[in-house]
């Protein structure tokens, strides 16, 4: 970087939730930022649009929750990325300059000489009120509209808020960061005046698939609030335009919302199907495919097909230990006769069929079709003093091994293939599956039910079906279906006609039924 170039700071509102709602200009920023400070109420999702050079800073800041950073703190990383000559984006949820800090960060900027440039976000009292089916300015009901901040104690004799004014001088209020104070805001306003009869409603998590929605009056308001649960961060909407929800809501009732759809697919896959269940509604999270890869290095393997001989036992454990240990085989010029040495076991049926296609028998296939079930049948058979081979992935579970080095095995474990995928991915959509938050599971060929099965990681049957117990199954086609049910699930959802838009409108229906 140049020490030069003047660096410069651009406080960038990022919307309201729902990552499309940034500005252009504020895309246009963020792809070209070298340093990004983001917010807590800020879409991860827009990070999306980060250099892969930039900086990413999280500056934290959840209501009551431990700072990450302090005002001071990100004020500063403010100014020295500037001072060192970078672009720097301040990406603020909602518009930095509404109940934001916006206008302290740029005083700071000004005051040390930082250039920088702000660019307005939707707030999110207004992408609330929108999605939440309520017009905050109506003709027939209201020409005005106050925001106030619900965060101040409204208690305290200095307060910046005139309640005998704000009560009845504007026909809509919206209130941000007050879930916490509602019971004192709702006294405020009606002990100066407000009729206990207005609508209020209170949205949470506006705009993004979580938003949920209560609706009361000043009177009843405190208690639905409370009964439901609601907390931060959520807004409140006072005034007869809430009733105008009755018509007008429209987000909520799309017909996938709040449905949580897992979308698998190949790479080779447009992701027209989440765009399409996404325009109805759809929370849809994508697990795209694991893609196998050769190691790096055989040089355990190859030493030891050098002596495969010895081997008292060959193990193995996946479909893909057999493909990669046999091309490695085919490679070295030997071929399944070198194989008739060592007794051979897989791990189920499946394993033991494509053996057979390289020209091999399995000597041993276990009752139970798991790594357990493996070395408890390689047990029952005395494994002391014997040599066993296990070709498998670069990364996997230790039990197989271990059982049998505790048996007195010596065993040799030969990386032959590895999983690419996503960091951490794998374990997320198990924990997903595990908490029961998964509506929904797509297919939309063979591959991706055998990709989301080998993500899932089952330990056997029993547990894929407690797994996939509330998850509904759609399959774009019979083939496909085919490869479900033959993995023993059940498919819920098959279009008449195989296509993704086709799919789309078929889980539209099921929802709608
Ligand atoms: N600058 C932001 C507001 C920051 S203050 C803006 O223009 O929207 C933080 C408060 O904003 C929260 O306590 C909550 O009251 C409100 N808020 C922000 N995002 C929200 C959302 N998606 N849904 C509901 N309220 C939200």
């Amino acid at each position: 970087m140049s020490k030069n170039r003047k660096g410069k700071v651009y406080l960038v509102g990022a919307g309201p939730g729902d990552p499309a709602l940034i500005t252009v200009r504020g895309k246009y920023l963020l792809e070209r930022a070298e340093v990004v400070v983001y917010d807590y109420l800020a879409s991860p999702k827009l990070l999306t649009h980060v250099s892969k050079d930039a900086e990413l800073i999280y500056a934290g800041k959840k209501g009551g929750v431990k700072h990450t950073h302090t005002q001071e703190e990100i004020n500063q990383m403010l100014v020295d990325a500037a001072e060192s000559g970078k672009t720097v984006v301040r990406l603020k949820g909602g518009d930095p300059f509404i109940f934001g800090r916006g206008g302290e960060e740029v005083e700071v900027l000004f005051d040390a000489g930082v250039d920088f440039e702000v660019v307005p976000g939707v707030t999110s009292a207004t992408a609330a009120a929108t999605y939440a089916g309520i017009p905050i300015t109506h003709r027939d009901y209201t020409a005005s509209v106050a925001f106030m901040t619900g965060h101040e104690d409204p208690t305290k004799p200095d307060s910046n808020i005139d309640w005998a004014k704000l009560a009845t001088g504007a026909g809509t209020l919206v209130v941000y960061m007050g879930i916490k104070n509602l019971p004192i805001i709702v006294d405020n306003l009606v002990s100066h005046g407000r009729d206990p009869k207005t609508p209020v409603a209170v949205v949470r998590w506006a705009s993004t698939p979580k938003q949920r929605t209560v609706v009361g009056t000043l009177e009843t308001i405190i208690d639905i609030v409370r009964e439901a649960g609601v907390r931060p961060p959520a807004l409140i909407i006072v005034g007869e335009v809430v009733t105008l929800r009755k018509k007008i809501d429209w987000f909520e009732k799309r017909p996938l919302f709040g449905k949580r759809i897992v979308v698998t697919r190949t790479r080779e896959q447009a992701s027209e199907l989440m765009a399409g269940l996404e325009e109805a509604g759809g929370n849809c999270v994508e697990y795209s495919t694991i893609k196998i890869e050769p190691v790096d290095s055989y040089e355990v393997l190859d030493g030891e097909l050098d002596r495969l001989e010895e081997y008292h036992w060959i193990l193995f454990t996946s479909l893909n230990a057999v493909k990669y240990f046999f091309e490695r085989l085919y490679a070295k010029g030997m071929d399944a006769r070198n194989m008739k040495g060592p007794c051979l076991a897989v791990v189920g049926k499946a394993t033991g069929d494509l053996l057979q296609e390289y020209g091999v028998r399995a000597d041993l296939l276990p009752e139970v079709f798991t790594g357990e079930g493996l070395a408890e049948s390689l047990l029952d058979q005395g494994v002391e003093g014997r040599n066993v081979l296990i070709p498998r992935a670069e990364k996997a579970r230790e039990i197989l091994p271990e059982t049998l080095r505790g048996a007195g095995a010596q065993v040799t474990v030969a990386p032959v293939y590895r999983n690419v995928s996503p960091e951490g991915k794998r374990e997320q959509l198990r924990a997903e599956l595990e908490s029961g938050k998964v509506d929904m599971v797509t297919f939309t060929s063979s591959s991706t039910v055998r990709n989301f099965l080998s993500m899932v990681d089952a330990e056997n049957d029993s547990d894929l079906k407690r797994l996939m117990h509330n998850v509904t199954i759609a399959a774009i086609g019979p083939i496909t279906a085919k490869t479900v049910t033959d993995n023993g699930l059940t498919v819920d959802i098959l279009p008449d006609v195989y296509t993704i838009p086709e799919m789309v409108h078929a889980v539209m229906e099921y929802y709608s039924m």
